[in-house]
Protein backbone atom coordinates (compact mmCIF):
# COMPACT_ATOMS: atom_id res chain seq x y z
CA UNK A 1 0.00 0.00 0.00
CA UNK A 2 1.23 3.36 -0.20
CA UNK A 3 1.95 6.14 1.63
CA UNK A 4 -1.18 7.58 1.18
CA UNK A 5 -2.59 10.33 3.48
CA UNK A 6 -6.37 10.36 2.44
CA UNK A 7 -7.71 11.11 6.19
CA UNK A 8 -6.09 14.30 8.28
CA UNK A 9 -7.90 13.61 11.34
CA UNK A 10 -7.43 11.00 13.65
CA UNK A 11 -10.07 9.06 16.10
CA UNK A 12 -8.58 9.04 19.16
CA UNK A 13 -7.51 5.49 19.68
CA UNK A 14 -10.53 4.90 22.36
CA UNK A 15 -12.95 5.42 19.76
CA UNK A 16 -11.80 2.32 17.97
CA UNK A 17 -10.84 0.28 20.92
CA UNK A 18 -14.64 -0.38 20.95
CA UNK A 19 -13.61 -3.20 18.59
CA UNK A 20 -12.03 -4.92 21.49
CA UNK A 21 -15.52 -5.64 22.97
CA UNK A 22 -15.77 -7.70 20.12
CA UNK A 23 -13.58 -10.73 21.41
CA UNK A 24 -13.05 -11.21 24.97
CA UNK A 25 -11.53 -13.88 26.38
CA UNK A 26 -13.33 -15.36 29.73
CA UNK A 27 -11.64 -15.39 32.86
CA UNK A 28 -8.31 -17.45 32.70
CA UNK A 29 -8.47 -17.93 28.63
CA UNK A 30 -6.59 -15.71 26.73
CA UNK A 31 -8.06 -12.40 25.47
CA UNK A 32 -8.49 -11.41 21.96
CA UNK A 33 -8.66 -7.83 21.00
CA UNK A 34 -9.28 -5.96 17.78
CA UNK A 35 -8.56 -1.94 17.21
CA UNK A 36 -8.07 0.32 14.78
CA UNK A 37 -4.72 2.28 15.37
CA UNK A 38 -3.87 5.43 12.43
CA UNK A 39 -0.58 5.30 10.37
CA UNK A 40 0.04 6.89 7.28
CA UNK A 41 -3.25 7.98 7.21
CA UNK A 42 -4.56 4.03 6.80
CA UNK A 43 -6.46 2.21 9.12
CA UNK A 44 -4.18 -0.50 10.82
CA UNK A 45 -6.75 -3.28 11.82
CA UNK A 46 -4.77 -4.78 14.93
CA UNK A 47 -6.15 -8.17 16.43
CA UNK A 48 -3.96 -9.19 19.50
CA UNK A 49 -4.28 -12.63 21.80
CA UNK A 50 -2.47 -12.40 25.12
CA UNK A 51 -2.53 -13.50 28.20
CA UNK A 52 -4.71 -10.86 29.89
CA UNK A 53 -6.50 -8.13 29.10
CA UNK A 54 -4.10 -5.94 31.22
CA UNK A 55 -0.98 -6.69 29.11
CA UNK A 56 -3.00 -6.85 25.19
CA UNK A 57 -3.94 -2.72 26.00
CA UNK A 58 -0.09 -1.78 27.52
CA UNK A 59 0.62 -3.75 23.96
CA UNK A 60 -1.91 -1.66 21.89
CA UNK A 61 -0.83 1.41 23.18
CA UNK A 62 2.94 0.88 22.48
CA UNK A 63 2.23 -0.19 19.19
CA UNK A 64 -0.09 2.98 18.53
CA UNK A 65 2.29 5.34 19.92
CA UNK A 66 4.90 3.74 17.42
CA UNK A 67 2.94 3.87 14.29
CA UNK A 68 2.76 7.94 15.39
CA UNK A 69 6.30 8.12 15.28
CA UNK A 70 6.10 6.55 11.97
CA UNK A 71 3.58 8.54 10.12
CA UNK A 72 5.59 11.71 11.88
CA UNK A 73 8.77 10.96 10.53
CA UNK A 74 8.80 9.48 7.30
CA UNK A 75 5.91 11.26 5.64
CA UNK A 76 7.17 11.86 2.00
CA UNK A 77 5.72 15.21 1.54
CA UNK A 78 4.70 16.92 5.06
CA UNK A 79 7.18 18.10 6.86
CA UNK A 80 9.18 15.63 9.27
CA UNK A 81 12.47 14.38 9.65
CA UNK A 82 12.17 12.26 5.55
CA UNK A 83 11.65 15.92 4.30
CA UNK A 84 14.84 17.24 6.39
CA UNK A 85 16.81 14.82 5.11
CA UNK A 86 15.72 15.08 1.19
CA UNK A 87 16.72 18.84 1.90
CA UNK A 88 20.23 18.38 2.64
CA UNK A 89 20.49 14.58 0.67
CA UNK A 90 20.28 17.04 -2.33
CA UNK A 91 22.68 19.40 -1.25
CA UNK A 92 25.22 16.27 -0.83
CA UNK A 93 25.88 17.28 3.07
CA UNK A 94 26.44 14.76 5.60
CA UNK A 95 22.59 13.83 7.28
CA UNK A 96 22.63 12.03 10.80
CA UNK A 97 19.74 9.57 10.87
CA UNK A 98 18.49 7.95 13.44
CA UNK A 99 17.97 4.30 13.79
CA UNK A 100 14.91 3.24 12.33
CA UNK A 101 15.08 5.62 9.30
CA UNK A 102 18.62 3.85 8.67
CA UNK A 103 17.39 0.84 9.27
CA UNK A 104 14.67 1.89 6.35
CA UNK A 105 17.30 3.12 3.90
CA UNK A 106 19.32 -0.27 4.62
CA UNK A 107 16.91 -2.40 3.55
CA UNK A 108 15.18 -0.36 1.06
CA UNK A 109 18.73 -0.25 -0.77
CA UNK A 110 19.29 -4.05 -0.27
CA UNK A 111 16.04 -4.88 -2.01
CA UNK A 112 16.33 -1.93 -4.45
CA UNK A 113 19.48 -4.01 -5.56
CA UNK A 114 18.04 -7.22 -5.42
CA UNK A 115 15.19 -6.22 -7.92
CA UNK A 116 17.66 -4.65 -10.31
CA UNK A 117 16.17 -1.16 -9.50
CA UNK A 118 12.93 -1.97 -10.29
CA UNK A 119 11.96 -1.14 -6.99
CA UNK A 120 13.75 1.89 -6.50
CA UNK A 121 12.62 4.44 -4.04
CA UNK A 122 15.34 7.14 -4.73
CA UNK A 123 12.70 8.04 -7.78
CA UNK A 124 10.42 11.05 -4.88
CA UNK A 125 11.09 13.17 -7.96
CA UNK A 126 9.25 11.40 -10.17
CA UNK A 127 6.34 10.70 -8.07
CA UNK A 128 5.63 14.30 -6.71
CA UNK A 129 5.90 14.92 -10.65
CA UNK A 130 3.21 12.08 -11.26
CA UNK A 131 1.27 14.07 -8.75
CA UNK A 132 1.23 11.57 -5.88
CA UNK A 133 2.49 13.46 -3.33
CA UNK A 134 -0.48 15.09 -2.19
CA UNK A 135 -3.82 13.54 0.24
CA UNK A 136 -6.05 14.09 -3.02
CA UNK A 137 -5.60 11.79 -5.92
CA UNK A 138 -4.00 13.83 -9.08
CA UNK A 139 -6.10 14.91 -12.03
CA UNK A 140 -5.19 15.51 -15.74
CA UNK A 141 -2.51 14.55 -18.73
CA UNK A 142 0.45 13.09 -18.09
CA UNK A 143 3.16 15.48 -17.06
CA UNK A 144 5.61 16.72 -19.95
CA UNK A 145 8.15 14.34 -21.50
CA UNK A 146 10.72 16.36 -21.71
CA UNK A 147 10.28 16.40 -17.48
CA UNK A 148 9.91 12.77 -16.98
CA UNK A 149 12.90 12.23 -19.08
CA UNK A 150 14.81 14.65 -17.57
CA UNK A 151 14.43 12.90 -14.17
CA UNK A 152 14.71 9.66 -15.70
CA UNK A 153 18.08 10.55 -17.45
CA UNK A 154 19.36 11.63 -13.92
CA UNK A 155 19.45 8.20 -12.94
CA UNK A 156 18.58 8.51 -9.07
CA UNK A 157 19.51 4.83 -7.54
CA UNK A 158 19.94 3.78 -3.89
CA UNK A 159 23.33 2.82 -4.85
CA UNK A 160 24.43 6.29 -4.88
CA UNK A 161 23.98 6.82 -0.85
CA UNK A 162 27.51 6.55 1.10
CA UNK A 163 26.99 5.62 4.71
CA UNK A 164 29.62 6.82 7.98
CA UNK A 165 28.82 6.07 11.55
CA UNK A 166 24.96 6.78 11.28
CA UNK A 167 25.16 9.25 8.52
CA UNK A 168 24.13 9.31 5.16
CA UNK A 169 24.61 11.72 1.84
CA UNK A 170 23.72 11.60 -1.83
CA UNK A 171 26.67 11.24 -4.58
CA UNK A 172 22.94 12.86 -7.06
CA UNK A 173 21.50 15.33 -6.24
CA UNK A 174 18.30 14.17 -7.86
CA UNK A 175 18.07 11.00 -5.40
CA UNK A 176 14.85 12.28 -2.91
CA UNK A 177 13.70 9.12 -0.83
CA UNK A 178 10.13 8.05 -1.00
CA UNK A 179 9.29 5.24 1.04
CA UNK A 180 5.48 5.00 -0.23
CA UNK A 181 6.36 1.46 -1.75
CA UNK A 182 8.12 -0.30 1.44
CA UNK A 183 7.30 1.91 4.46
CA UNK A 184 4.15 -0.55 5.03
CA UNK A 185 5.89 -3.53 5.60
CA UNK A 186 9.15 -1.88 7.59
CA UNK A 187 6.48 -0.13 9.87
CA UNK A 188 4.77 -3.60 10.41
CA UNK A 189 7.72 -5.29 10.89
CA UNK A 190 8.78 -2.98 13.39
CA UNK A 191 5.48 -3.56 15.16
CA UNK A 192 5.82 -7.49 15.13
CA UNK A 193 9.79 -7.20 16.40
CA UNK A 194 7.56 -5.02 19.62
CA UNK A 195 4.98 -7.43 19.89
CA UNK A 196 7.71 -10.64 20.03
CA UNK A 197 8.93 -9.42 23.40
CA UNK A 198 5.77 -8.77 24.57
CA UNK A 199 3.07 -11.22 26.15
CA UNK A 200 1.55 -11.82 22.79
CA UNK A 201 0.74 -15.23 21.42
CA UNK A 202 -0.71 -14.23 17.78
CA UNK A 203 -1.36 -11.23 16.14
CA UNK A 204 -2.85 -9.75 13.07
CA UNK A 205 -2.08 -6.67 11.66
CA UNK A 206 -4.06 -5.92 9.11
CA UNK A 207 -3.28 -2.28 6.98
CA UNK A 208 -5.67 -1.88 4.22
CA UNK A 209 -5.00 -5.41 2.95
CA UNK A 210 -1.06 -5.71 3.47
CA UNK A 211 -1.25 -7.31 6.60
CA UNK A 212 1.57 -9.53 8.97
CA UNK A 213 0.33 -12.16 11.43
CA UNK A 214 2.68 -13.54 14.40
CA UNK A 215 1.85 -16.57 15.45
CA UNK A 216 -1.27 -18.53 15.09
CA UNK A 217 -5.00 -17.09 15.05
CA UNK A 218 -7.89 -18.46 18.28
CA UNK A 219 -8.22 -21.06 15.72
CA UNK A 220 -5.20 -22.07 14.09
CA UNK A 221 -3.51 -20.55 11.17
CA UNK A 222 -5.33 -17.24 10.46
CA UNK A 223 -7.54 -16.91 7.49
CA UNK A 224 -7.01 -13.87 5.14
CA UNK A 225 -8.68 -12.71 1.84
CA UNK A 226 -6.99 -11.41 -0.60
CA UNK A 227 -8.84 -8.24 -2.56
CA UNK A 228 -10.02 -8.23 -6.06
CA UNK A 229 -8.41 -5.26 -7.83
CA UNK A 230 -11.19 -4.71 -9.88
CA UNK A 231 -13.97 -4.73 -7.17
CA UNK A 232 -12.67 -3.50 -3.99
CA UNK A 233 -15.95 -4.93 -2.10
CA UNK A 234 -14.88 -8.66 -2.69
CA UNK A 235 -11.67 -11.21 -2.45
CA UNK A 236 -10.16 -12.71 -5.28
CA UNK A 237 -8.65 -15.43 -3.16
CA UNK A 238 -8.70 -16.51 0.79
CA UNK A 239 -5.84 -17.76 2.07
CA UNK A 240 -4.50 -19.49 5.19
CA UNK A 241 -1.18 -17.98 6.05
CA UNK A 242 1.24 -19.43 8.47
CA UNK A 243 3.13 -18.60 10.99
CA UNK A 244 4.88 -15.43 11.40
CA UNK A 245 4.18 -14.90 7.43
CA UNK A 246 2.97 -11.37 5.89
CA UNK A 247 1.15 -11.09 2.31
CA UNK A 248 1.71 -8.06 0.83
CA UNK A 249 -0.19 -6.05 -2.35
CA UNK A 250 0.36 -3.25 -4.57
CA UNK A 251 -1.81 -2.45 -7.20
CA UNK A 252 -2.76 0.17 -9.46
CA UNK A 253 -6.40 0.48 -8.58
CA UNK A 254 -6.26 2.98 -5.35
CA UNK A 255 -4.04 5.42 -6.18
CA UNK A 256 -3.96 6.96 -9.87
CA UNK A 257 -3.90 10.11 -11.97
CA UNK A 258 -7.32 10.23 -13.60
CA UNK A 259 -6.23 11.80 -17.23
CA UNK A 260 -8.70 12.08 -20.08
CA UNK A 261 -9.73 8.30 -20.93
CA UNK A 262 -7.05 7.20 -19.07
CA UNK A 263 -6.01 6.24 -15.68
CA UNK A 264 -2.50 6.32 -14.57
CA UNK A 265 -1.37 4.36 -11.54
CA UNK A 266 0.84 5.05 -8.91
CA UNK A 267 3.56 2.57 -9.85
CA UNK A 268 6.15 3.75 -11.75
CA UNK A 269 8.42 1.70 -13.99
CA UNK A 270 12.39 3.45 -13.14
CA UNK A 271 13.44 2.85 -16.28
CA UNK A 272 10.83 4.89 -18.83
CA UNK A 273 9.34 7.16 -16.13
CA UNK A 274 5.65 6.72 -17.14
CA UNK A 275 2.82 4.37 -14.50
CA UNK A 276 2.97 -0.13 -15.35
CA UNK A 277 0.45 -0.99 -17.33
CA UNK A 278 0.57 -4.50 -17.69
CA UNK A 279 -0.35 -5.69 -13.53
CA UNK A 280 -3.79 -4.89 -12.19
CA UNK A 281 -2.21 -5.96 -8.49
CA UNK A 282 0.62 -8.18 -7.47
CA UNK A 283 0.47 -10.25 -4.19
CA UNK A 284 3.77 -11.64 -2.39
CA UNK A 285 4.43 -13.73 1.07
CA UNK A 286 6.98 -13.68 2.87
CA UNK A 287 8.57 -13.12 6.44
CA UNK A 288 9.64 -10.20 6.11
CA UNK A 289 7.18 -7.34 5.85
CA UNK A 290 9.11 -4.94 4.24
CA UNK A 291 10.92 -7.18 1.73
CA UNK A 292 7.34 -8.54 0.90
CA UNK A 293 6.03 -4.94 0.40
CA UNK A 294 8.93 -3.66 -1.80
CA UNK A 295 9.22 -6.68 -3.65
CA UNK A 296 5.53 -6.35 -4.57
CA UNK A 297 6.14 -3.04 -6.54
CA UNK A 298 8.95 -4.32 -8.30
CA UNK A 299 7.48 -7.31 -9.67
CA UNK A 300 4.80 -5.06 -10.66
CA UNK A 301 7.34 -3.06 -12.19
CA UNK A 302 8.45 -6.46 -13.67
CA UNK A 303 5.02 -6.99 -15.65
CA UNK A 304 5.45 -10.08 -17.88
CA UNK A 305 9.18 -10.72 -16.63
CA UNK A 306 7.65 -11.11 -12.85
CA UNK A 307 8.57 -14.78 -12.87
CA UNK A 308 12.08 -14.24 -13.56
CA UNK A 309 12.51 -11.15 -11.08
CA UNK A 310 10.86 -13.28 -8.00
CA UNK A 311 13.06 -16.19 -9.05
CA UNK A 312 16.09 -13.74 -8.63
CA UNK A 313 14.43 -12.10 -5.36
CA UNK A 314 13.93 -15.61 -3.79
CA UNK A 315 10.14 -15.48 -3.74
CA UNK A 316 7.81 -18.72 -4.04
CA UNK A 317 4.53 -17.62 -2.93
CA UNK A 318 3.35 -14.87 -5.37
CA UNK A 319 -0.06 -13.73 -7.12
CA UNK A 320 -0.27 -11.71 -9.89
CA UNK A 321 -3.32 -10.42 -11.32
CA UNK A 322 -2.87 -8.64 -15.18
CA UNK A 323 -4.52 -6.33 -16.24
CA UNK A 324 -6.53 -8.37 -18.73
CA UNK A 325 -8.06 -10.06 -15.21
CA UNK A 326 -6.19 -13.17 -15.55
CA UNK A 327 -4.59 -14.49 -12.35
CA UNK A 328 -1.47 -16.47 -12.05
CA UNK A 329 0.39 -18.01 -9.28
CA UNK A 330 3.48 -19.83 -7.98
CA UNK A 331 2.69 -23.09 -7.23
CA UNK A 332 3.81 -21.90 -3.17
CA UNK A 333 0.91 -19.62 -3.15
CA UNK A 334 -1.29 -21.82 -4.76
CA UNK A 335 -0.63 -24.09 -1.45
CA UNK A 336 -2.14 -21.69 0.37
CA UNK A 337 -5.45 -21.07 -0.85
CA UNK A 338 -8.22 -22.33 0.96
CA UNK A 339 -10.72 -20.53 -1.93
CA UNK A 340 -11.51 -20.64 -4.71
CA UNK A 341 -8.93 -24.10 -5.44
P1 LIG B 1 0.16 0.00 -3.00
O1 LIG B 1 -0.10 1.33 -2.43
O2 LIG B 1 -0.76 -0.37 -4.08
O3 LIG B 1 0.32 -1.07 -1.98
P2 LIG B 1 3.04 0.10 -3.20
O4 LIG B 1 3.23 -0.53 -1.87
O5 LIG B 1 3.82 -0.51 -4.30
O6 LIG B 1 1.55 0.10 -3.71
O7 LIG B 1 3.42 1.62 -3.06
C1 LIG B 1 3.32 2.51 -4.14
C2 LIG B 1 4.06 3.78 -3.80
O8 LIG B 1 5.46 3.53 -3.89
C3 LIG B 1 3.80 4.93 -4.73
O9 LIG B 1 2.71 5.73 -4.31
C4 LIG B 1 5.11 5.70 -4.69
O10 LIG B 1 5.15 6.50 -3.51
C5 LIG B 1 6.13 4.60 -4.54
N1 LIG B 1 6.63 4.04 -5.83
C6 LIG B 1 6.06 4.07 -7.06
N2 LIG B 1 6.81 3.39 -7.96
C7 LIG B 1 7.88 2.94 -7.28
C8 LIG B 1 9.03 2.16 -7.64
N3 LIG B 1 9.23 1.71 -8.89
N4 LIG B 1 9.93 1.88 -6.67
C9 LIG B 1 9.76 2.33 -5.39
N5 LIG B 1 8.70 3.03 -4.99
C10 LIG B 1 7.77 3.35 -5.91
MG1 LIG C 1 4.68 -2.23 -2.06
Amino acid sequence: MALSVKRSVRPPLAVWLLGGLLLTGCVGQPTTRTAGLYVFGTLVEVTLIGANEAAVQATLDRVDALFQAMHRDWHPWKPGRLTTLNGQLSSGAWSLVDPDLLGLIEVSSTVARASGHRFNPAIGRLVALWGFHGDELPVGEAPDASLIADLVSANPRMTDLEFRDGAVRSRNPALQLDFGGIAKGYALDLARQRLRSDEVSGALLNAGGDLCVLGRGPQGPWRVGIRDPFDKSSVRVVIALPQDLCAMTSGNYERYRQGEGIRWGHLLNPESGYPVTQVASVTVIHPDGAWADAAATALAVAGGQWRDVAAVMGLDRVMVVSEGGATEMTAGFRALLIEPR
